[in-house]
């Protein structure tokens, strides 16, 4: 942001946000996560956390519409995407084009996607209203709807894949009324000649405390965020950490004396002289107005009443006598672990819901992300597919900069060029990545003004001097060395390791010796069974502590 702005900033910790989908993730198995991202990622930034959701558990990413996804699948997120809310002009072909699962609520929503005449047959979830008077078709309704999807999918325009709803949230008799009707629609539909690979309801409320409606895959949103979806118990109290901190500075400070009257209306007077801060943020920014009068902000490690009606882009806070200096910072609202406001809280203040405190941070509050590796140096973690190892590359690549040195280690088939072909999508730069067993090294310029990334097979290289000979630009590229152990060492002061284990007995896909073919792991995803690998990435150097 331009540093002309006045400093008005949402931290996002993904620390805190992976530690959640774990959570969470962990909570609902067997059934999967499907991760909520709608309304950018509920004011978080879409693509941001679309990928912490898919580092730390989802399987799958929900969003509202068709473009939200594309603009998922335009990041390079290779996930299930699903999108449930079409107008009469959404753009089925496209969705079905990019392998976007769609929530079908109508009939009319299957003719349009058989008459967008796709190369494809996207996967369709038919949606049963079960209470909330939503989208979802009536049970008077859903035989015609089962009936229109099956003959799409006979005539290859869809491919039926699942039933599904939403819950009301009004009381647990309510939304076991509401399991209730899934269970009797997906029986008629089966009666219809049906079959379900999949069958979801719960979001967040239901998926932690409704077992029985986690079915194939909960659909977590506000949780995942560290907001409780309760009145009765706060994210802390069910071990989720509030990942948003709103903050700001003083730009203004003075000392007034007592009836002094604040902001529009004077409905504030101060009670004795006392000092005002400035603060420039306001409804504006999602500031909610309505917390006029209840709201307090911290500042130095106290909390302080905002006084007098909140305007569009500013505050008043009355400090007394506090000690606070202009650039002084003020949080809004934040992890609440040393005194600070919650978005919770801040919800009780204005009569609202935490999703609605986070949801509506505006546009002007820079987003800035912490903690965008996963605890990465020092870490072993399982990664289970060839989808997730291509995952995990990008979410290391988008992090990198000019000068990182990566030494990729692991047998011939381990994932090597998978990984390496995502760290480059991460990376934003030309490919194909391929094996550079043939040519030593390759040069993938960015297409994003970043640094280059080389990718080098020192397999067949001697010595430090030979890799040296190569006269790689380590300083103003990124530079992965396949082989490289024991010989980057020379060249570089800090590298990052990772070392890719496959697990015990499975035998090397290609099944030809290594450094006398192509890595073979891209061919490998297709048809060879998909084992779990350990990857353990390990930091040497001042960079990588
Ligand atoms: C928003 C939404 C979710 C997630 O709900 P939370 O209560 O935020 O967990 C899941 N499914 C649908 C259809 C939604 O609209």
């Amino acid at each position: 942001m331009s540093g002309a702005a006045p400093d008005r900033e949402a931290l996002i910790d993904l620390e805190a946000f992976r530690h959640n989908v774990r959570t969470l993730s962990a909570l609902a198995r067997p059934a999967d996560t499907m991760l909520a991202v709608k309304a950018d990622a509920y004011g978080h930034g879409m693509v941001p956390m679309a990928r912490a959701a898919l580092e730390s558990g989802a399987t799958s990413l929900a969003v509202l519409d068709i473009p939200a996804a594309l603009e998922l699948r335009a990041a390079g997120i290779t996930a299930p995407i699903f999108a449930w809310m079409h107008d009469p002009d959404a753009l089925f072909g496209e969705a079905a084009e990019a392998d976007i699962d769609l929530g079908i609520s109508a009939v009319w929503q299957l003719d349009a996607i058989a008459a967008a005449g796709a190369s494809r047959a996207p996967r369709v979830h038919l949606k049963i209203d079960t209470g909330l008077s939503r989208n979802g078709s009536t049970e008077a309704d859903w035989p015609a709807l089962v009936r229109s999807a099956l003959a799409h999918d006979a005539a290859g325009a869809v491919k039926l894949h699942a039933a599904w709803s939403h819950l009301a949230d009004a009381s647990p008799e309510d939304d076991r009324v509401a399991l209730d009707k899934l269970h009797r629609a997906v029986a008629v539909a089966e009666e219809l000649g049906a079959r379900f690979e999949l069958v979801h309801l719960a979001a967040s409320s239901a998926g932690i405390r409704m077992p029985e409606a986690r079915l194939g895959v909960v659909r977590f949103g506000i949780a995942a965020y560290g907001v409780s979806p309760f009145d009765d118990e706060s994210a802390r109290d069910l071990g989720l950490r509030p990942v948003m901190t709103l903050r700001s500075r003083v730009v203004s400070t003075k000392r007034v004396p007592a009836g002094h009257g604040v902001s529009y209306g004077l409905t504030y007077r101060t009670e004795r002289e006392s000092t005002l801060a400035l603060v420039p943020l306001g409804y504006a920014d999602g500031i909610p107005r309505i917390a006029t009068g209840r709201a307090r902000v911290w500042i130095g490690g106290r909390r302080y009443p905002i006084a007098g009606r909140i305007a569009m882009d500013q505050f008043v806070v009355d400090l007394g006598d506090g000690a606070v200096e202009v650039g002084d910072e003020v949080v809004v609202f934040g992890e609440g672990d040393d005194g600070e406001p919650t978005a919770e809280e801040w919800a009780g203040w204005a009569e609202t819901i935490g999703d609605e405190i986070v949801a509506r941070v505006g546009p002007r509050v820079e987003r800035v992300y912490l903690n965008t590796t996963d605890a990465l140096v020092g870490s072993v973690r399982e990664i289970a597919t060839p989808e997730e190892m291509h995952e995990f590359g990008r979410s290391i690549g988008a992090t990198l900069a000019a000068g990182d040195v990566i030494v990729l280690s692991g047998d011939l088939g381990a994932g090597k060029t998978t990984f390496t072909r995502g760290l480059g999508e991460g990376m934003g730069v030309r490919g194909p990545v391929t094996s550079p067993t043939f040519v030593l090294a390759r040069t993938h310029p960015s297409l994003v003004g970043g640094p280059a990334l080389v990718h080098v097979d020192a397999y067949r290289l001697g010595s430090a001097l030979e890799l040296d000979d190569l006269d790689i630009d380590f300083a103003g590229s990124v530079v992965v060395v396949e082989w490289g152990r024991g010989l980057v060492e020379a060249l570089a002061e800090s590298f990052l390791a990772i070392d890719i284990e496959r697990p015990h007995g499975a035998g090397a896909g290609g099944g030809s010796d290594a450094g006398t073919d192509a890595d073979v792991d891209g061919a490998e995803a297709g048809d060879a069974p998909v084992e779990p690998r350990t990857v353990r990435i390990t930091g040497t150097g001042e960079r990588w502590r």
